[in-house]
């Protein structure tokens, strides 16, 4: 039996594991759940897959999460904070990580099951975003595998050679560019004018992927696309201009890969995140999903543009990044998570996000970060926190 530890379990990505994981109980077993305040959602997914151990990062959750547990025979053992979570990433009973904490503040969990040697089924790209480097030496050095979750990742490693692996440069593969492709989001055909006065509510609805609202507000603001180049920069031992995005609404074409002799490789699924996880549980085997099979007269057709830049500045403050590299990432991840947090609290319009952004980039000077330890980064991390959070004020006024 594969142990398994679901870090982010009651988010959209830990649900849709816990689906696949559901299907095939003679082959898996859950050790460990987390989530950070949610105890009901925690509650029940206990009761149902009946896990060693269920992390709260919040200590008052963990209290609830215990009362509503009291009455369950054998309940797990329940667990809060930081330490915690890190700790169920590492045992060593389990053999699988997802890593599905949403934000920076899945880093040091996603770290530690890298430096435990697990497979990391790794969904939170903003791990990769914040600490590339160090993440990937961990999983060289402790003998790891990352299997890519995010779905245009995982469309990328599967149409690589099957003797891809990290760190085998693209090159001794015939590999000549990346090809991400990006629905769009929900504005890709909103009047410009309009986009700064869209609500919360429409720019979570998106047209083709039900995700939790950060990520959805991120595709509305191709964020997410820039997060995903540099990931896959990190990823893939790639340049950023090797890396293009193409606007393809459909998404059933979820990434593709061009080789030197013209062949162009794609990996093509109904839009449910379901199929890369069973792939990466199953790998390199492959198993069901529960996905529907795509039925490609129903689709009838798939279409690609390229992306406008006036419409999606911040897709083009990360291409800056992923060159600029060093703390640069860092930086603009945390302040995007500080001004879709703001954007989500209707505290600035959905346009100010862009700006936030690139004002938080322009007053910290970037830092290469060769030989520096998580805490650096961290320091980092933080002080954009705060240097955002003065420019929300901004630019509201
Ligand atoms: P959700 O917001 O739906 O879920 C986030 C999960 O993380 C929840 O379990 C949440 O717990 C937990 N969490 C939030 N904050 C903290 C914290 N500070 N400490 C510990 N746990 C925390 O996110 P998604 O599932 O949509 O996304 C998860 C990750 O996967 C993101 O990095 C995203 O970019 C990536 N991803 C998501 C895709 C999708 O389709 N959703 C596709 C590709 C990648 P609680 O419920 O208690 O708040």
């Amino acid at each position: 039996m594969i142990g398994i530890t679901v870090l982010g379990s009651t988010g959209s990505i830990g649900v849709s594991t816990l689906d696949v994981v559901g299907r095939h109980p003679q082959q898996f077993r859950i050790v460990a759940l987390t989530a950070n305040r949610d105890a009901e959602g925690m509650a029940l997914q206990c009761r149902r897959h009946r896990p060693e151990l269920a992390v709260m990062a919040d200590p008052v959750a963990a209290s609830r999460l215990r009362l509503l547990l009291s009455g369950m025979p054998m309940p797990p053992e329940v667990l809060a904070g930081q330490e915690a979570l890190e700790s169920v990433a590492a045992l060593p009973q389990v053999d699988y990580v997802m890593a599905a904490i949403v934000g920076a503040a899945g880093l040091l969990p996603t770290l530690a099951a890298a430096r435990a040697g697990k497979r990391l089924l790794l969904a939170n790209k903003e791990s990769l975003v914040v600490a590339g480097a160090l993440l990937m030496q961990a999983v060289r050095d402790n003998g790891a595998r990352i299997l890519p979750i995010d779905s245009e990742h995982n469309a990328v490693f599967q149409c690589l050679p099957g003797e891809y692996h990290e760190g085998r440069a693209l090159d001794s593969l015939g590999v000549e560019r990346i090809l991400l492709t990006a629905s769009g989001g929900p504005f890709r055909d909103t009047p410009l004018e309009r986009l700064a006065r869209v609500t919360p509510k429409e720019a979570c609805a998106h047209p083709n992927w039900a995700m939790g609202r950060k990520i959805s507000v991120d595709s509305a603001t191709m964020m997410n696309k820039g997060l995903e180049l540099i990931e896959a920069c990190w990823l893939f031992d790639a340049d950023p201009g090797r890396i293009q995005i193409l606007v393809h609404p459909q998404s059933v074409i979820h990434s593709l890969v061009q080789y030197r002799d013209g062949s162009v490789l794609a990996q093509l699924g109904n839009p449910d995140m379901r199929t890369p996880i069973a792939h990466a549980l199953a790998w390199p085997e492959r198993m069901n999903s529960g996905v529907a099979a795509l039925d490609l007269s129903a689709v009838a057709r798939l279409d690609f543009r390229p992306v406008e830049p006036e419409r999606f500045p911040c897709l083009e403050l990360a291409y800056g990044a992923a060159v600029e590299g060093g703390t640069c990432p860092v930086i603009l991840n945390a302040a995007n998570e500080v001004a879709v947090a703001a954007f989500l609290a209707q505290r600035i319009a959905f346009t100010d996000i862009a700006v936030v952004v690139g004002r938080t980039l322009q007053q910290i000077p970037a830092e290469q970060v060769a030989g520096w330890e998580i805490e650096q980064l961290l320091d980092v991390d933080r002080r954009a926190r705060e240097i955002a959070e003065q420019n929300l004020t901004r630019s509201v006024g």
